[in-house]
């Protein structure tokens, strides 16, 4: 139903800010109904530890809230964050904590995913990983994606795929609509979204002044643009930082409008099969292999929406 993902790159901050940056965008997506919430948080002090904590209940986001709190260390402090948060409106399996987002790939929660949307195809691809040994502990739909993107990692583990690759190759098999944002333990600080039929925004908040040129066109499949970072085709050469290559940087992936524009004004619209990564503090957005057009143009757009408008 909702979703509200954050990562902020370099930005020390304790993990109540962060957990209040997340309850808060649950709370602007309530208006939309739900029947149960939950968020998930990596932190990172630089050592790359990247393990993932996952907290979701049945009922109000206040109570979540609660619950979180009671759970978790607030004051602790961390360098970079990156965190999913979910209102889910149940469509395959009852409301329950076990069918709550996020869902994990795993116990040690390698893989991590929030979902809106239906996956038609789930039940064939449930076959498929229940017959690979993989156990499942919700009935959701989601579940079947985030399994499907370890079986994928593990089958690619000697390619050293890129996070994006992964998210890409489970994401052409996927029938049905969705938006999705993903994070793993292994791969730190990290983050992939991408949506078919669902909406998803990318908020991008910074305080060096954003322009045009930030956001590049594509114009195929391989091309790749990046904002933050570099800029141009995968290649250490064409490497462009408008904003130096490790400059604070924050963003926001969300459904919603509503929930960015307290933070930022800035957005990018991710179309149809677009593959959005963060990796390192730079967004990359490119063409997923199931786009029927490889060439879009990427721009930042300004929210109008006041603030006024959503309270
Ligand atoms: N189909 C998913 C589920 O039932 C996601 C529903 C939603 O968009 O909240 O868990």
């Amino acid at each position: 139903c909702g979703i509200f993902a954050y990562l902020n790159h370099l930005v020390p901050a304790t993990r109540k800010e962060i957990i209040d940056i997340l309850i808060n965008g649950l709370k602007r997506l309530e208006y939309k109904g739900y029947d149960s919430t939950g968020l998930a948080l990596e932190e990172s002090d630089g050592n790359k530890d990247g393990s993932i904590k996952i907290v979701k209940q049945v009922g109000k986001v206040s109570d979540l809230a609660h619950q979180v709190k009671a759970n978790l260390d607030l004051d602790k402090s961390f360098i970079s964050h990156v965190g999913l948060a979910h209102t889910r409106w149940a469509t395959h399996g009852q409301p329950s904590i076990n069918n709550a987002h996020p869902h994990r790939s795993d116990v040690d929660n390698e893989f991590v995913i929030v979902h809106n949307g239906t996956i038609t195809n789930y039940k064939d691809i449930k076959s498929f990983l229940i017959q690979r040994d993989f156990k499942f502990e919700s009935e959701t739909d989601t579940e079947v994606v985030v399994k499907l993107v370890k079986y994928l990692h593990d089958a690619h583990q000697t390619q050293k795929p890129a996070f994006s690759e992964i998210i890409e190759l489970a994401a052409a098999q996927l029938e049905g609509a969705f938006a999705i944002v993903a994070i793993s333990k292994h791969y730190p600080c990290e983050l992939v979204a991408t949506s078919r039929g669902s909406p998803l925004i990318v908020g991008v908040k910074s305080k060096s002044k954003l322009n045009a040129d930030h956001f590049p066109v594509l114009n195929s499949k391989d091309m790749r643009g990046y904002f933050g970072g570099s800029y141009g085709r995968k290649d250490e050469d064409l490497q462009y930082h408008p904003l130096g290559p490790h400059k604070e940087i924050e963003y926001f992936f969300t459904s919603d409008p509503s929930c960015v524009i307290e933070h930022t004004n800035q957005v990018i619209y991710l179309e149809e099969n677009d593959i959005a990564s963060v990796h390192g503090g730079v967004l990359d957005i490119h063409r997923g292999s199931r786009s029927i057009d490889e060439s879009t143009h990427r721009e930042i757009c300004t929210l109008k929406l006041e603030l006024e408008q959503i309270m």
